[in-house]
């Protein structure tokens, strides 16, 4: 296309297409290769190497996502981690200080009370309940406040506008991790937030068969993070960059049908006795309901219930269902299912896990693009 594509479908197709196409290639061709000969002193491009993340499939991907969020700018790494810990890299120094949320997924926080902390920078848990009290927590070194779009496993839906005005309010940088929602159903940088960071394993590829991540928003912070990137190392190679253009093409395809099939899966759980809560954004019954529909463009794929007669229950259940497959990750075209206190949430102490409504009996899914009818039937077969 001559002119960027404005309506989020069209994007998905054509964002980030070289213009003109590489020799004729209605697909950007994967350039597998390293390094790039230099084209003269003074190219404003300078050198080009696959770890300065600038060579064509990387620059093709991080143009489509940037386009997809209406950001400024986006870069691409090799994991959801490589993107969180590089931007935390680049965004805190020793002596900082950082608001959390506190039901973060299980890399990030290891992330924040690991590493982070030896290096000196300490975070705050604080809860999306009391937004009001995040003040009292701000101190003189408080940089940056870290929060997603919406949590795991309980897909709670924090009031994402107060967070933006409270974080513009005390000069924090903003950054939100945007996986759940994908930019299909929440674009961050729209909503004032300064960056936010992907796991594209997840739905952005969507295929359960690669590991990548993204950094999108602020193009003088996604300069910052590319530079420490060129420290750290964590570029995605370039067959992976073509996989997930791949897959960014259907993401709304796809996740409109996964929403449809977890609408139908989550009221036939809340249906059923031998469950006793269904966490679901798209339920009336859920507490962010009315905040979920009016912030997101869709409810999402992702779900979780608690089985009535609590963990042994949880454990039958995961045995007994046929279709779904027992294992950690989520997005893919395979409905997945965990127990959160065994993956996610094992190393968070208990008091904590039932501090946050995670408890045993609980069942996370990751609800793929099977037939909708036999994955209930299977639920029901397996839940009686
Ligand atoms: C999976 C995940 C990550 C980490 O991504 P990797 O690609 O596994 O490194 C970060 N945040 C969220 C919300 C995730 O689900």
């Amino acid at each position: 296309m001559k002119k960027p594509p404005k309506a989020f479908a069209t994007k998905l197709v054509h964002g980030g297409t070289p213009e003109p196409r590489v020799d004729g290639a209605v697909i950007t061709p994967i350039f597998q290769t390293a390094t790039f000969e230099s084209t003269g002193v003074g190219d404003p491009r300078g050198t080009r190497y696959i770890r300065y993340n600038n060579t064509p499939n990387q620059l093709a991907l991080g143009e489509a996502l940037a386009s997809l969020e209406g950001a400024e700018a986006a870069l691409v790494t090799s994991s959801g981690m490589a993107a969180i810990s590089t931007t935390l890299m680049s965004l805190v120094s020793p002596g900082d200080h950082m608001l959390v949320l506190d039901s973060l997924y299980g890399g990030t926080y290891d992330l924040l009370n690991g590493l982070l902390a030896r290096y000196g920078v300490t975070n705050t848990p604080v809860s999306a309940e009391d937004i009001d009290g995040w003040s009292d927590r701000v101190t003189p070194e408080t940089r940056l406040v870290y929060v997603e779009t919406v949590t795991n496993p309980l897909v709670r839906v924090p009031d994402h506008p107060r967070i933006v005005e409270f974080a513009k309010t005390h000069g924090l940088v903003s950054v939100i991790d945007n996986t759940f929602a994908t930019p299909a159903n929440f674009r961050p940088p729209e909503a004032g937030y300064d960056l936010s960071v992907h796991s594209a394993t997840k739905y952005l590829n969507g295929h359960s068969d690669v590991v990548a991540g993204a950094v999108i928003g602020r193009t003088d912070l996604v300069e910052t993070v590319r530079a420490t990137q060129w420290s750290l190392g964590g570029s995605l190679d370039p067959h992976a960059c073509f996989l997930v253009r791949r897959g960014l093409t259907t993401l709304a395809l796809r996740l409109r049908q996964q929403e449809a099939s977890a609408l139908a899966l989550a009221r036939a759980l809340e249906a059923h006795p031998a469950v006793s809560r269904v966490s679901y954004p798209g339920l009336k019954s859920h507490p962010d309901h009315a905040r979920a529909a009016a912030l997101l463009d869709g409810f999402g794929a992702m779900l979780a219930f608690e089985m009535a007669a609590g963990e042994s229950a949880a454990e039958r259940l995961l045995a007994a269902l046929d279709i779904p497959v027992v294992a950690p990750s989520l997005g893919g075209p395979e409905t997945l299912v965990t127990l959160p206190v065994r993956t996610s949430h094992a190393l968070v102490p208990e008091a904590e896990r039932v501090a946050l409504g995670i408890t045993p009996g609980l069942v996370r899914c990751s609800v793929g693009l099977e037939d909708a009818a036999e994955l209930i039937a299977d639920f029901e077969a397996a839940l009686s």
